[in-house]
């Protein structure tokens, strides 16, 4: 089955409102293995839009619309979309009494128009609406399907998760299922080098990279006859990319690196303290972005000044003299000394420079020391980071968390 997206509406034409509802639903027709090699959008006009709809099922087995189901006499998409497949309207009495039922709840006054809104073309599955008055509805005809939804996403899309998807997948022969595997620590292309040869030879599944903020993504996609069969075909594809990225995969699905981090330190119940120099308190918010993590993270410390690395955590003024704030003694001595004064079996620093000025070449802007100290053992790292002050320090954070999480998972092996 193959579909195309059709927004009706003189606003989105003119750039008043963003077409979001033609992002969401080929977002999720993607999801559901249908696919979408067009998308128009038609202004409230009877005639433009009967001509894009006869074009649309020449090339497409479905068309879902969105908007024009309104009261007004320029909401014409109903009427246009019965007169295509030769339908008289008719009235339904439930869609009727939903709309009286929605002026009451609402407490405005229901006019003859939203009468027209009851109408339905005869024969068709209505689409009952309990966010809004306009019902979407459903046509089906020798192999075509028009779908009417309503125009205002918050209509719109729970009527396509509750009723248009199950009727959707029950229209598929096949599911697609997917597995997400979350990668850090290793950019894009050279994950991609690493399981080339698996996602060039792969059909079903077929594996797909991509690049996300700091991460990089493997999707791994199955198409079968059930949710079961697909993840058996996943399984040994999936193996084998465990064997290849080994722990480089640090988790599936919808997760990110913080919060795998974060649970790993709940369940180790290992509590923590940072101190940052360049970072500015961005890894103590990333790792406050999981909620429950008051019960591990205790102290953190935004440590700028040369002063304040001596007077809140200890370092050596000899530390800073002779190798400098950016560099792996003032890391590790950071690490401990948050971890001591804030009495937490994990410390954890950062210091390094941020940009755009500052940087020299024995010390490049980019340049990043993340110190960790477990359980009294001090260990540092020195970390290159490219792009701006922001990137950089964004990436010192997922550097500094994922050195972390490895860091954890070690401490199981010895
Ligand atoms: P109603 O249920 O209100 O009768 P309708 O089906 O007649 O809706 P329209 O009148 O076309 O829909 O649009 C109503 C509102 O819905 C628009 O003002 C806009 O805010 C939103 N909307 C319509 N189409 C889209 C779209 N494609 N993407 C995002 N929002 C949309």
């Amino acid at each position: 089955m193959n579909a195309e997206i059709l927004a009706v509406g003189t606003e989105i034409l003119l750039g008043d409102i963003v077409n979001t509802n033609a992002q969401y639903l080929a977002r999720e027709l993607a999801d559901l293995g249908i696919g979408v090699y067009y998308q128009t959008v038609v202004g409230d006009n009877p005639d433009r839009l009967r001509d894009t709809i006869y074009k649309a099922f020449s090339r497409a087995d479905l068309i879902i619309t969105t908007g024009g189901l309104g009261p007004t006499e320029d909401d014409l998409t109903k009427e246009t979309g019965a007169k295509y497949f030769d339908k008289e309207l008719v009235l339904d009495e439930k869609a009727l009494d939903d709309i009286k039922e929605f002026f009451e709840k609402t407490g405005r006054k229901m006019t003859e128009n939203n009468v027209k809104q009851a109408y339905v073309p005869e024969g068709s599955t209505v689409l009952y609406n309990e966010n809004g008055t306009a019902p979407g509805i459903i046509i089906e005809e020798n192999g075509k399907i028009l779908i009417m939804l309503p125009g205002p996403p918050k209509e719109t899309i729970p009527i396509f998760e509750n009723q248009v998807k199950p009727f959707l997948k029950s229209k598929q022969e096949y599911t697609l299922v997917s597995r997400v595997l979350r990668v850090a620590g290793v950019g894009e292309s050279k994950m991609e080098t690493l399981v080339k040869d698996i996602i060039e030879n792969s059909e079903n599944p077929t594996v797909a990279p991509y690049a996300k903020d700091n991460e990089a993504i493997l999707r791994i996609t199955a198409k079968a006859h059930n949710e079961q069969e697909a993840m058996e075909l996943i399984k040994p594809v999936a193996d084998e990319i465990y064997n290849r990225l080994g722990d480089a995969i640090y988790g599936e699905g919808d997760t990110n690196l913080e919060s795998v981090v974060a649970e790993l330190l709940i369940n180790k119940k290992m509590t923590i303290s940072t101190s940052e120099s360049c970072t500015g308190g961005l890894l103590a918010g990333t790792l406050i972005e999981y909620p429950g993590i008051s019960s591990v993270f205790m102290d953190g410390v935004v440590s700028y000044s040369n002063e304040s690395k001596m007077y809140r955590l200890g370092v050596k003024e000899e530390t800073l003299e002779k190798y400098g704030a950016v560099s792996h003694e003032t890391a590790a001595e950071m690490a401990k000394g948050i971890a001591e004064t804030a009495g937490t079996n994990i410390g954890i620093s950062t210091t390094g420079i941020a940009g755009p000025g500052g940087g020299s070449p024995e010390k490049p802007v980019g340049l990043v020391y993340v110190g960790i100290c477990i359980n009294g053992n001090v260990k540092t790292k020195e970390m290159h980071f490219a792009g701006t002050r922001e990137k950089i320090r964004g990436r010192a954070v997922y550097g500094a968390l994922n050195w972390l999480r490895k860091e954890l998972l070690n401490l199981d092996e010895q």
